[in-house]
């Protein structure tokens, strides 16, 4: 657990992301952005890619081998497919988040849950259309591994997976700084068939510093 240095009144950007909304956005090198589960127990899957290369992205196997560690937070630096650090958890009271689970989907929903719940919002609907409005050359295939910041996924000594309750709770929150410009997409998770978000999608703050704020 570790506190952030910045003051939220100084941000120089603070929006919220609507339950269940997409989110993407630039954040440049030095910067800082801070994540913040304003209810609590909810779950924003996040992508992060090199901004000025969609193929330089966030990897998932890289981050874990290079920390030895499958749970991310503070100290954590976030690798690219390339062996990049794109960036770095410099504070975060949640103290775990996950990046094993994967994102929803409405073909995952099909199997985990029930046939009928294919027509439900996904996760990674809203990758998509967050990804597409952005356009530069973004498109579908650009979606890969996501960090699931708030989530609680662990894994028991057999090696199993296990999706819990959430270990968040209201106003707890991440802070990451950019060791490149990246591009961050959020789907602020819209499901509502698994504990990640105790069945209750609620809003999620960003905010962003320069470094000298
Ligand atoms: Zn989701």
């Amino acid at each position: 657990m570790k506190e952030s240095m910045f003051d939220a009144a100084k941000a120089r950007y603070d929006a919220i992301i609507p339950a269940g909304e997409p989110w993407i956005h630039e954040v440049f090198k030095g910067q800082y952005l801070r994540i913040v589960d304003v209810e609590g127990n909810q779950a924003a899957d996040t992508l992060f890619y090199n901004a000025l290369d969609f193929e330089d992205r966030y990897s998932a196997q890289d981050t874990i081998r290079s920390q030895a560690n499958i749970y991310l937070t503070t100290g954590t630096r976030l690798m690219s497919s390339r062996g990049n650090v794109l960036l770095t958890i410099v504070a975060d009271t949640c103290g775990r988040h996950d990046t094993l689970g994967g994102a929803c989907a409405t073909e995952s929903n099909m199997v985990r849950y029930a046939i009928e719940k294919r027509y439900m919002h996904a996760c990674r609907q809203s990758f998509v259309k967050a990804g597409l409005s952005w356009g530069r050359g973004f498109e579908k295939r650009d979606i890969a591994h996501n960090i699931n910041f708030f989530m609680n996924v662990p894994v028991t000594p057999e090696g199993g997976l296990t999706f819990q309750d959430g270990v968040s709770g209201p106003g707890k929150y991440v802070e990451l700084r950019a060791e490149t410009d990246v591009l961050a997409i959020i789907s602020n998770c819209p499901q509502l068939n698994n504990p990640c978000n105790a069945y209750n999608p609620t809003p999620i703050r960003v905010l962003i510093w320069d470094p000298q704020d």
